[in-house]
């Protein structure tokens, strides 16, 4: 025996969990597109395939039945691939709509008599109102006490 010979374990249950998307998976692009040209029979395409095949022409703006004809299939089976289309189309459509989570969720606009107030007069070209010096004093102050703004007191504007 070789001792330094190493076993590999088969790895076909350990699938990279980045590596599982959405969507198409193995397809033989050029398959899905002889299929849409009309020149590989459907029967051939995996479900996939043939889905992809029937997104690329519904793309092309060719109706159903015209789709069936081209890829030698039923029409039920477009309306099955319409269906996978139209649910992947919503998925994105959801996706694209989850607005972007903000920085610092933690904070809302600046309210006066705080030191983020006073900078925010400052952002602005402003000058700080009286309850904002008198805020980003105080938290300066508790700055000095304690090392952090944190906590620190607000003025009442
Ligand atoms: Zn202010």
């Amino acid at each position: 025996m070789n001792a330094s010979r190493t076993f590999h374990a088969p790895q076909v249950m350990q699938a990279d969990p980045t590596l599982i998307v959405e969507g198409p998976g193995d397809i033989d692009w050029v398959a899905v597109e002889r299929a849409a040209e009309g020149t590989y029979p459907h029967a051939l395409l995996t479900n996939e395939e043939a889905v992809e095949a029937v997104g690329m022409l519904r793309a092309a703006g060719i109706n159903q039945r015209d789709i069936a004809d081209r890829l030698t299939t039923g029409r039920h089976e477009v309306k099955r691939a319409y269906d996978v289309l139209n649910a992947r189309a919503a998925r994105a459509a959801r996706a694209a709509n989850q607005p972007t989570p903000p920085r610092r969720r933690a904070t809302g606009p600046a309210r006066c008599g705080t030191r983020r107030g006073y900078h925010a007069h400052q952002r602005r070209g402003e000058t700080p109102c009286t309850a904002c010096k008198a805020g980003n004093t105080a938290a300066d102050r508790h700055y000095r006490m304690h090392g952090t703004y944190h906590g620190a007191p607000e003025v009442a504007a």
